[in-house]
């Protein structure tokens, strides 16, 4: 990655500005925010960031948690990713990412920062009531590590997601946290505003949660994003791939590959996600097609996919990150406890996909795939003694394998939604599911809160997926 000599006056003067703000600043908010400048320079990414948490619960907080997720990649932690990933996440041999807070600001008591469980904790002089907000400001300096998970460097650009402090999702009046996960998207929050301007470097093209402009200072193009009620911001940097946007029902569409179809792709997805579940929630969407891992990764309002995927198994991985923009970034769900909420409702929609679009064929596909799947994986797990059944969630690091999480979490939900639309009625589960995107838009949704959800719908709903749940 290549860019201009690392601009220190520009920060320090985005800086000063951050603080004469927060001095003088006493407006209300009626949302949580967050502003960041990134300064990418030859080194890393220098961050300065500013958080307006504003308590919308009915809660008194004696303490802000914040997860700083980048310190999962750093050398003195075990890998982010499972053995069996670690060739693929990197592919020029292994390689760490550095998260050095430089300092915090704000009318607080004390901070810590605990490194091994990556966690920030801000203690407060009084408790926050409701309605009352706090602002800190952050300054941390980034190095990004050279892998094709879904942080760092690669060869086609860079892949900004889950670098900054995040504050932890709140659940029961709790910040809700557990120890980072490789198997599994041990990623967690609650949704918030964004604000974040960066430098481009030179030739580079980008995709960003939100909307953006772009402004010249001092010879360098500055980028300022805006995104409303995203559950992550994420920001894709690419030297090489080209950048095409379109409008497409109110909704900005931006594309970063080199793929003809992906658009189209993400058009349909609009459609039949939008006709069956609800609006979609934010005002653009984009897609970066990078070096991955996995499939593909949802983000708020932005999905990466894997380049290398071809054909319509790629239009299958565009359509499970798009319907990710329902399930999860808009409905928000544990993941740390019960990923199969999110990904299950997004592999029924992505089957769902295709019966709209009339590829039959390929819905089937995803079916038999997912039954034959489930049923060697219960076979094995029978032959050891420790059989599956009635298990579907559950705490990521107690997941024995990538294995065992992917067929309960992604095949097992897949069957159950396919068993509750054959139990329950197609129409009628697609309305009320869209009735659940409805009530918990921009919230979590517990598992509960789903299973309720349903039966207000149709009544006994949760027991016959449960009672199938059980029985498998
Ligand atoms: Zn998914």
């Amino acid at each position: 990655m290549k860019k201009k000599c690392s601009t220190i006056i520009l920060i320090l003067a985005l800086l000063l500005s951050i603080l004469l703000a927060g001095a003088s600043c006493d407006k209300r908010e009626d949302v949580t925010t967050y502003e960041l400048w990134l300064d990418f320079t030859d080194d890393g990414v220098e961050c300065v960031q500013k958080l307006t948490f504003v308590n919308n619960t009915e809660y008194e907080f004696l303490d802000l948690k914040l997860n700083v997720y980048a310190n999962a990649f750093d050398s003195k932690k075990p890998l982010p990713c499972t053995s069996q990933e670690q060739s693929e996440a990197y592919p020029n041999g292994v390689s760490f990412g550095e998260f050095k807070l430089r300092d915090v600001y704000g009318d607080f008591d004390s901070y810590g920062f605990d490194f091994d469980s990556n966690l920030i904790t801000v203690n407060l002089l009084q408790p926050l009531t409701p309605k009352e907000s706090f602002t800190l400001e952050f300054i941390y300096s980034l190095t990004l590590p050279n892998t094709t998970l879904r942080y760092g460097f690669n060869e086609r650009g860079l892949t900004m997601t889950g670098f900054y402090p995040q504050l932890c999702a709140i659940v029961d009046g709790d910040w809700y946290y557990d120890e980072f996960s490789a198997i599994g998207d041990p990623y967690f929050s609650d949704v918030a505003d964004y604000e974040v301007t960066f430098n481009l470097p030179d030739g580079c093209e980008y995709v960003t949660s939100g909307t953006s402009k772009a402004s010249e200072c001092d010879g360098e193009t500055l980028i300022t994003a805006k995104a409303k009620n995203i559950r992550d911001y994420a920001l894709v940097i690419s030297p090489e791939l080209q950048k095409t946007t379109e409008e497409y029902k109110g909704v900005e569409l931006n594309y970063l590959g080199s793929n003809p179809y992906t658009l189209t792709y993400a058009k349909k997805a609009l459609d039949a996600y939008c006709a069956m579940f609800g609006e979609y929630a934010y005002d653009s969407l984009s897609i970066a097609d990078m070096p991955f891992v996995a499939g593909g990764m949802e983000y708020g309002s932005l999905c990466v996919i894997n380049e290398d995927i071809k054909n319509t198994e790629y239009e299958e991985v565009v359509a499970h990150e798009i319907a990710h923009q329902w399930w999860y970034s808009t409905v928000g769900s544990n993941n740390l406890i019960s990923a199969w909420q999110d990904e299950g409702l997004t592999n029924y929609s992505t089957y769902l996909y295709f019966v709209e679009h009339c590829n039959i064929e390929y819905a089937e596909l995803m079916l038999s795939d997912a039954y034959s799947q489930y049923q060697r994986f219960c076979d094995i797990q029978n032959s050891v003694g420790e059989p599956a059944k009635g298990k579907l969630g559950g705490r990521l690091v107690d997941f024995p394998s990538n294995y065992y999480y992917t067929n309960l979490t992604y095949n097992k939900s897949l069957i159950t939604w396919k068993y509750a639309q054959d139990a329950l009625g197609r129409d009628n589960l697609v309305k009320a599911l869209a009735a659940y995107a409805k009530k918990y838009r921009f919230a979590i949704a517990s598992e509960d809160d789903l299973w309720n959800s349903l039966d207000e719908s149709i009544p006994n709903a949760s027991s016959i997926v449960k009672s199938f749940i059980a029985s498998q």
